[in-house]
């Protein structure tokens, strides 16, 4: 009794929440952490990436975190993470116990984009063509400003949204809506590539492939390929490590959400937030929920549309993730995301489940803040091995994909 009550007031609150982790029996170990180190570290970090070893996964991967490690690529299966390392975290490393060996990190040394990428400005070019040559079922919309825009810098870098629907076709009920969005992070690659992939299959194989064509007359499918594009340019222009917003130091737009924003409590402990309020960390969550335009332009289009589904792609790592963020307790929908995944990229052999569960726990993401406060289906994946892999690699990742992108439209209209 006991279990299932706390199942189902898991996301209602938060004095409710703190209660049910005395009671839980699964309960993560939380390694002591004395002297929480407030991080700076971005500006300090060179070009050295290591992959380490971890002995007790959750626990290892929770003191890095707590230490505002830059960390990415966790091989579930290996049980090792990377890591982009100052001196001094080097030094930390070997404090913690931990094997690592250095590791370049793939394509950081060319500068810029590589072969067959394209930049925002030609993302936004080829987005408007598609809309332009197929106004039946396309439309692009400017959803919000970036930061720098608000700023009054960068006059040109919007946050763009194509919507993918038959508008002559009229369905009894409003067709469920779906959002994909790809770039919160700019140094991830791969997933904008494959938000644009996914768009441009279901205009141009529309009135072809049946499959395709049932969902483009039946569902209302919006995406946003580029989040961060202020990010992005910098990118672009050869800073390969940016992944935050330029906002100061930047932010981390999927840890800015309204939603459990800085939470701590449950299984996560008060040292983990130190990490988040430091504003050179990379996981730095901003100074109050959605405080930076680019959430509040993904916030906002709940309001255009009643969202059902959300699936926002990140890199790298092969995972599918569900909510919660911050907890291992299944949520009272589990096992309809547990059918989710194993339909879709479980057969593609990631890993699924929530990201406390899998990896370490997140707070004031994208995904979270559907499920929370809309109820939608809110996912999240981290694809691909490297965040800038071969075009080649990516066209490889797109036919691995597809199938299971496809799916999630399809199943855009479960309601919760
Ligand atoms: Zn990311």
């Amino acid at each position: 009794m006991k279990l299932k009550k706390s199942l189902v007031v898991l996301v209602s609150g938060l004095s409710v929440i703190s209660a049910c982790s005395s009671n839980s029996s699964n309960q993560t170990v939380v390694p002591e952490q004395n002297n929480v180190q407030q991080v700076s570290a971005s500006a300090t970090r060179g070009e050295k990436v290591v992959e380490i070893k971890l002995k007790k996964s959750k626990d290892d991967l929770m003191a890095l975190n707590i230490k505002g490690f830059d960390l990415f690529g966790f091989d579930n299966k290996a049980k090792t993470i990377r890591a982009r390392v100052s001196q001094d975290e080097e030094t930390s490393l070997k404090s913690l116990n931990l094997t690592y060996k250095v590791m370049p990190e793939k394509n950081m040394t060319s500068k810029g984009l590589m072969t067959g990428y394209m930049s925002y400005a030609q993302m936004k070019d080829k987005l408007q063509a598609l809309a332009d040559k197929n106004p039946n079922i396309a439309s692009l919309a400017d959803i919000g400003d970036t930061w720098e825009k608000t700023q009054g810098k960068s006059p040109k870098n919007d946050i763009w949204c194509l919507t993918i629907t038959n508008k002559e076709k009229k369905t009894k009920t409003a067709k469920p809506a779906s959002l994909f969005i790809g770039g919160m992070h700019a140094r991830e690659l791969a997933p904008p590539e494959i938000m644009y992939k996914l768009a441009e299959t279901l205009v141009s194989q529309y009135g072809k492939d049946p499959a395709i064509t049932e969902l483009v007359d039946t569902r209302d499918i919006n995406i946003v390929p580029m989040v961060n594009v202020d990010g992005r340019i910098q990118v672009e222009q050869g800073n390969n490590w940016q992944r935050k917003n330029t906002h100061g130091q930047g932010v981390d737009l999927n840890r800015n959400f309204d939603s459990y924003w800085n939470y701590q409590g449950l299984k996560v402990p008060s040292s983990w937030i130190g990490s988040m309020t430091s504003p050179g960390s990379e996981t730095y969550s901003g100074t109050a929920p959605a405080s930076e335009p680019e959430v509040k332009a993904i916030q906002n289009y709940y309001n255009v549309k009643k969202i059902n589904a959300v699936l926002d792609m990140h890199a790298y790592g092969e995972m599918f993730f569900w909510p919660v963020g911050y907890s291992d307790i299944p949520v009272p929908e589990a096992a309809i995301f547990k059918d989710l995944y194993e339909n879709s990229f479980k057969k593609i052999n990631y890993s699924g489940g929530t990201s406390l569960s899998l990896l370490y726990a997140t707070t004031g993401s994208t995904d979270d803040y559907g499920y929370v406060k809309h109820k939608a289906l809110g996912l999240g994946m981290e694809i691909g091995e490297s965040f800038r892999p071969s075009y080649q690699e990516v066209e490889t990742m797109w036919t691995q994909l597809k199938p299971g992108l496809l799916y999630i439209i399809k199943k855009s209209n479960i309601v919760l």
